[in-house]
């Protein structure tokens, strides 16, 4: 009997997929936990083991299944710790006639595995991972005789292909979005729900990556990991987000505070970016809970969260496949400073870099506006390359995969992209930041003031950023009013000297 090999990629962790509908004797399973990932970039200890949490956990429940798995754990003495070297070792010694890969997510990953199918005395082939909406491709021809990538437009026809919150061809409400209401900070610390904590001892796992030598970063409570690593962990978190969450969700999906890191945030990133759970499903409980719960449940809550899963993560993956790798070199504004080290520590007395930056280090997480609002928006400000930016990003989260990092990080939160992503750079002073919450109630500096001692440095850097940046930006519609501001501002020199006090001091803000 012809025997095949398949790989099973640490983010390829779908049990539904067609692969798995029936036991093949003639098909093992190859998984390996590998120094070729854990050292590509220095990533949080806690990504680390959650993903090989969530890898064992997949292998085990497949094992049980009765599928043939051969999983490589850190330190297997016949791991070869690179995917090219152990899949020519397992085809020289154990006689397989047929590989087969499922396609990944990361261009490096693609690019890797054609070149090593290539090299192969034995033939390949590869299949879809079946957790997305869209094809690679179907971005970039869907907006093939347009200018730019407009995300509305593209979630409307997702909400239209896959019939979600529609009455017909037109939304059920009769509005598409809802984000004008969704700009909430919070004021009342009752609200709060406990977030659901899977919460387990690691001890194990982690004295392995470290006798390993693996370079992590991050903190980890050995006795506490608290990530959900399981199909049914991820689906007991979808279950408590609409339960629990998501009332609020869309609400305060903008506040920024010192009460909570969670807030009504679901924590799904990693189970949906593992693939432990899918997209599809994940919109759809949602929905049905909704229609099951609409007198307690606005529909702004509800339409806020699907955009985000089948607009933006769904968008940026098509982003991702129509603009690497030309995408990794980008610099629209010629960006060229080094990231502070007080990243790495959370030691600055800025509160609210402070607070974000402490919370990622603490648990692999920070949600959507610390990252873009707090230290991407700073990071902008300051004029950080955006390869410093992006390997920040991709180090710190548990969620970080190049493929939503990147387009996050160098598209959406630098600009990166000259405005691929976004059509106007995220920048703001601390208004909005004090608006959003009460980092600034807490702070060195003072939000008011934009020059002297003690002003707040987002004060004057934002202002430096669209004076240094006008060329560039000054003809773009949505931008064009800030210059008018700027230019009826009687104290511009003192303000751009601030600014420059701060650019050459920023280790010690
Ligand atoms: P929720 O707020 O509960 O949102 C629900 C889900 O929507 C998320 O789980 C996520 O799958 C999806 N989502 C929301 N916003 C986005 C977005 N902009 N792009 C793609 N998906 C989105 N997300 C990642 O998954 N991996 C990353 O590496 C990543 N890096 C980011 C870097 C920057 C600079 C910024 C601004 C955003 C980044 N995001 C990234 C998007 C977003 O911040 C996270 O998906 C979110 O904070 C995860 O927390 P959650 O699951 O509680 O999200
Ligand atoms: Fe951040 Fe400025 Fe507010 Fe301090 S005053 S928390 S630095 S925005």
């Amino acid at each position: 009997m012809p025997k095949t090999l398949r790989l099973v990629l640490g983010d390829q962790l779908n049990q539904q997929h067609s692969w798995f509908s029936k036991i093949d004797n003639s098909v093992t399973y190859l998984m390996m936990e590998m120094r070729q990932e854990t050292d590509y970039v220095s990533h949080h200890i806690q990504k680390v083991v959650g993903f090989f949490l969530a890898m064992r956990d997949f292998a085990k429940s497949l094992q049980a299944k009765g599928h043939q798995i051969l999983y490589f754990t850190l330190d297997t003495p016949q791991n070869r710790q690179t995917l090219k070297e152990q899949i020519e070792y397992l085809i020289q010694n154990q006689g397989f006639d047929h590989f087969e890969y499922q396609l990944p997510d990361e261009y490096r990953l693609d690019q890797l595995l054609k070149e090593i199918c290539a090299s192969l005395p034995i033939s390949s082939s590869k299949v879809d991972s079946e957790h997305f909406l869209t094809s690679r491709e179907f971005l970039k021809d869907f907006f093939k005789r347009k200018k730019t990538y407009l995300m509305e437009t593209f979630y409307r026809e997702m909400r239209r292909t896959y019939d979600i919150l529609m009455d017909g061809k037109e939304p059920l409400t009769g509005q598409w979005n809802y984000d004008h209401d969704n700009r909430q900070a919070l004021k009342d610390k009752k609200l709060l729900k406990k977030p659901l904590l899977h919460l387990r001892q690691v001890n194990e796992m982690t004295e392995m990556i470290e006798k390993a030598g693996v370079k992590t970063i991050g903190k980890i409570d050995p006795e506490l990991f608290s990530w959900p690593v399981s199909r049914e962990e991820s689906l007991e978190i979808l279950d408590h987000f609409c339960e629990h969450l998501l009332a609020n969700f869309g609400a305060y999906q903008d506040a920024l505070t010192t009460w909570d890191p969670y807030l009504f945030h679901s924590r799904l990133s990693f189970s949906l970016n593992t693939k432990m759970i899918s997209p599809l499903e994940v919109v759809q409980k949602v929905e049905k809970y909704w229609y099951a719960h609409q007198n307690q449940i606005s529909i702004a809550q509800v339409e806020g969260f699907i955009r985000q899963i089948i607009g933006w993560r769904e968008y940026m993956r098509g982003i991702y496949w129509a603009k690497m790798p030309e995408f990794a070199d980008m610099n629209f504004f010629g960006h060229d400073r080094k990231l502070p080290d007080w990243f790495w520590t959370g030691k600055t007395k800025m509160n609210c870099l402070k607070e974000s930056i402490g919370q990622s280090l603490d648990l692999a997480y920070a949600h959507h506006i610390q990252r873009l609002m707090v230290t991407g928006n700073f990071a902008l400000l300051a004029g950080i390359h955006p390869d410093e930016v992006d390997l920040w990003y991709l180090g710190i989260y548990i969620d970080a995969i190049e493929w939503v990092e990147i387009t996050n990080t160098r598209g959406m939160s630098q600009f990166a992209d000259g405005g691929i992503v976004g059509t106007k750079p995220y920048v703001s002073s601390a208004n909005y930041i004090k608006k959003q919450g009460n980092y600034c109630d807490h702070c060195a500096y003072d939000s008011a003031k934009k020059t002297g001692h003690g002003s707040c440095p987002f004060n004057s850097l934002y202002w430096h950023f669209y004076a240094r940046n006008r060329e560039k930006l000054e003809k773009n519609p949505r931008i064009g009013m800030m210059y008018r501001t700027w230019d009826k501002m009687s104290n511009q020199q003192e303000v751009l000297d601030q600014a420059e006090y701060y650019l050459n001091s920023l280790e010690n803000l």
